[in-house]
Order: C-alpha cells, then structure tokens, then sequence
C-alpha cells in the first residue's frame, strides 16, 4: 500500500482505467517474480503448473474485472491471487531448506511469507465485509501510519529472508566445493578423512562404524577399450548406484582413481556382519547395473574390504589400512567380492 500511494500520485493525471489497473497487475508481477526467485534460490525442481494456474486465474480476473467496470473484482482477483501465491512461497521454504537447516531457522525464514498471507486474508477481508471499501481504496485517502508500518516489517522481513537464503546457498555452494569430488559428487579424501577422524573420536563413547574399501575391478581396461570419457562415466555410475544403495548417515568417499571407501556407523560395536551385509549390497547392485554407454552395456564389478576400527587406533588411518588390506585379499581371490 505505501508504494501504491506512491503510485497513485505519479499517475494522477492518467485515465482512471490504468490508474487502476497498475496496483492490481504490479502486485500480481510481484507476488509472482518473488516466487519464480525463491524457486530459483531453492533450486525447486517442482513444475511451476501451480504457479501458472493462479497467476492466470488472478490475470483473468483482474481484467474481466476492470473490463467489467467494476472496483471490487480487480482487487479482490489481485489480492486472493496474491496470498495464494503467499501461500506456494511458504510452502517453497519450507521444502527447500528440509531438514537441512533447524526448525527455527526454517520458521524464522517462512515467517514473513506466512505475514503476507495473513495480511492477503485481511485484506480479503475487508473487502468483503465491508461495503465501500474497495472505492475507499481507491480514493485518494493515504494509508494509515500503523498499516504502513506493518507493509514496511513484513516487505523488509521478506527481503531480509531472501538474502539469508542466498547466503545460505552460497555457503552450501562453497561446501560442495571443498568437500566433494568434482566429478562423482562422492566426499573428497580431506572430508572423508575428516568424517572418519570424528568418527574415530566417537568410537571412545561406544558409537562403532565400520570401513568398506572399495575398488573397481579392471577399470582400467574401460579407459582403455572404451575412452577416458566412458572410464568418467562409470565412475559417476557407480557412486549414483552406492549413494542409492547407502543409508543417509553413510558417508561414501572418493579416496583417489578408482579406490573409494564407505563409512558405516553400526547400532552395535563390534557389528561386522551387518557392515559385511551392506558391502554385499553394494557388490550386488553394481553388478546387477551395467553402464550404458553409447549403446553398448558394460558391466562393472568392484572388491571390498571391510574392516572395524579399534578404539586402540591412534588414528582412523589405521582402521583404513585395515579395510584395504582386506581389499587386496577380496582382488586376490577373484575379484567382485
Ligand atoms: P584392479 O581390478 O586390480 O583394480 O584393476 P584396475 O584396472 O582397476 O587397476 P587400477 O585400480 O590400478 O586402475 C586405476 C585406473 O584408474 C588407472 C587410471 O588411469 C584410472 N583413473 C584414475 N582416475 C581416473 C579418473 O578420474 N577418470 C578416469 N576415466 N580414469 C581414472
Ligand atoms: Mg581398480
């Protein structure tokens, strides 16, 4: 409303059609260039079919409403469409931080989305149940200071959410960066060394986890008989297939080439069998998926080591070392194993 009051002096001496029309198409440009940036933000991988619904239903009543020479319905169609779009913004934070972020940051970010839709209602409202008050709006009357104060929080509040989440996303950005692997998006060696030192620290307090080495079996001759890039190709193959088959509190690293490792945090200490189980798993689903390359499948194996580390263990190095000594043993006997 404040910068409608602005608007509304500028075009004093426009038809009254347009001086119209301007508040009720630029709230709905708004509301829907606001929600098209949280998506972007967020990287929402939604279809925008909601987006686009409401956004031509509000279009459409807008203008049936000013053809119609009506005061009402051009405000009432802006203002609904506008705090369902409120609403998909709320609903778009929500989803796109997750759990990702604690529950009142989340809140704190929603919230002014959620005060443009409680203030969509109002106004909604308003206008309903109070004859005249559409034209009363459309008067030259100046917003009271309290309804213009609360404008300013919640579109500054909203401004403020936004730039958070473009901090947020940087911040994400700079830790894919550093921490994982260009090519397979699995950790690189200094965050999985990282995770297997503070796993190795929480061994002390009786939380086990257990090492699987892994390594593809001759991934050399992919390289070879088929190109570097099919060789790239697989490698990002097998980690979309191990990120699938691993639960989220796994870590999986990229320790160099073609040798990953997996860490499992285990329900018990000492529980090899079901750290043995996953490996199977992991064995199973990439020799039960061959890569699709140009055409032609090839099929891709890969050894496993599987070791526990001791709280005895200087360093979770040791535990590593363990796991790749089995590892050699599993490409000995015969490989995919
Ligand atoms: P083995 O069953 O004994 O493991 O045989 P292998 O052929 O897999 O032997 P090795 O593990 O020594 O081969 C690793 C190869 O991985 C050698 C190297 O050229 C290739 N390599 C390392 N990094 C990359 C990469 O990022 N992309 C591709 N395409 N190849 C890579
Ligand atoms: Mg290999």
């Amino acid at each position: 409303f404040p910068y409608t009051t602005l608007f509304r002096s500028c075009m004093a001496g426009w038809p009254s059609l347009v001086q119209q029309a301007v508040p009720e198409y630029g709230l709905l440009a708004c509301m829907v260039l606001l929600l098209m940036a949280l998506r972007r933000m967020l990287r929402s991988r939604q279809r925008p079919r909601d987006l686009n619904a409401i956004a031509g239903l509000g279009f459409v009543g807008i203008t049936l409403g000013l053809a119609s020479g009506s005061g009402l319905v051009p405000q009432l169609a802006a203002t609904l469409s506008a705090t369902l779009l409120g609403v998909l913004a709320v609903r778009e934070v929500v989803r796109g931080i997750g759990n990702r972020l604690s529950r009142a940051v989340t809140f704190c970010t929603a919230l002014p989305f959620a005060a443009l839709v409680a203030i969509g209602l109002a106004h909604l409202g308003e206008l309903l149940l109070q004859p005249g008050w559409d034209a009363h709006f459309l008067g030259d009357e100046l917003p009271t200071p309290a309804r213009a104060a609360l404008w300013f929080v919640v579109t500054a509040s909203i401004t403020l959410s936004l730039i958070a989440l473009m901090i947020w996303r940087l911040i994400t950005r700079i830790q894919h960066l550093t921490y994982r692997d260009p090519l397979t998006g699995a950790l690189n060696r200094r965050a999985f060394e990282q995770a297997l030192n503070e796993a190795q620290a929480q061994l002390l307090r009786g939380r086990g986890f257990a090492l699987a080495m892994i390594d593809i079996d001759h991934f050399k001759r992919i390289n070879d008989q088929h190109g570097h890039a099919a060789g790239d190709a697989a490698l990002q193959h097998c980690v979309r297939i191990w990120q699938a088959a691993l639960r989220e509190v796994d870590c999986l690293g990229r320790l160099g080439g073609d040798e990953f490792c997996a860490l499992l945090p285990l329900g018990g200490p000492a529980d090899i069998a079901s750290a043995a189980s996953v490996a199977e798993r992991l064995r199973s689903s990439l020799a039960a998926q061959p890569l699709r390359w140009k055409g032609v499948e090839l099929p891709l194996s890969a050894s496993f080591g599987v070791a526990l580390p001791v709280a005895g263990d200087a360093h979770g190095e040791i535990g590593l070392a363990r796991a790749d000594a089995e590892l050699y043993r599993a490409k000995a006997e015969g490989r995919n194993r």
